[in-house]
């Protein structure tokens, strides 16, 4: 990366600048501060915009949402987010997903779950929870810390939803994007939008391993700083102070 060059500082933010679910702290805020004198900021994110806004109390960037299916730009006079686009792909019927999931559960013996199997969002996107939509939240907290548990069903489940591009997300689940939505694909339409080159771009990510959210930009020839606890993340994004 030449420092020099760079004009646009992209950011995952569970686990990259804030705990996963969790408010932003002052640090963490202080650094966002320091960068956004020089750089222009934007949160590339696998959650909902209002969520991702929201958990960061406010704070003026502007926010991809949902993988690339959302876009909301930051308001600097009203101080606020505008969505600017909101996408929704439909790729096959519920009872399709509903059928494999429940194929997946018996190959892997968790026919066990509260709640519903699975979880459709408007946008498209689906949630596999391994525990079911209503698990008790100190269940999924337990259920997989190290995702070691995960990452053997990984590739069967990138597998049977070959049409979509799977992660291994949250606590306990696997999210289910329709193609070809993933953060790469939304840095890419962002910067072609903003007219920034690859290398005017740096993107700072925690879960650039296989399976992880920020796994294709780490692939990518964008420069990527990793940040593998979120309260590093003055120290690492020093690099471009
Ligand atoms: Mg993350």
């Amino acid at each position: 990366m030449n420092r020099e060059n760079i004009r646009l500082v992209a950011l995952d933010m569970d686990g990259t600048i804030t705990q996963h679910r969790t408010a932003l702290e002052p640090q963490n805020r202080a650094a966002l501060d320091a960068l956004a004198e020089k750089y222009r900021l934007v949160i590339v994110g696998a959650g909902a915009c209002a969520r991702i806004h929201g958990q960061l109390g406010g704070y003026p960037l502007d926010v991809i949402g949902n993988y690339g299916m959302e876009t909301g730009e930051y308001d600097r006079e009203k101080g606020g987010l505008t969505i600017v686009e909101s996408r929704s792909v439909t790729v096959e019927p519920q009872e399709a997903v509903r059928e494999r999931v429940t194929r997946l559960r018996r190959q892997f013996g968790m026919e066990t779950f509260a709640g519903d199997t699975v979880e459709f969002h408007a946008s498209g996107m689906i949630t596999f929870p391994l525990l079911g939509t209503k698990a008790d939240i100190r269940d999924k907290l337990a259920f997989d810390p190290d995702r070691s548990r995960r990452r053997p069903l990984y590739p069967v489940v990138k597998e049977a939803f070959s049409q979509y591009t799977v992660f291994i997300g949250g606590s306990s689940s696997f999210d289910i994007v329709p193609k070809p939505f993933n953060k790469l694909y939304a840095l890419e339409r962002y910067c072609a939008r903003h007219g920034f080159a690859r290398g005017e771009v740096v993107f700072f990510g925690d879960d650039y391993r296989e399976g992880g959210n920020d796994e294709q930009v780490y692939h990518s020839d964008f420069a990527f700083v990793t940040v593998d606890d979120y309260r590093d993340f003055p120290e690492r994004a020093a690099v471009l102070l």
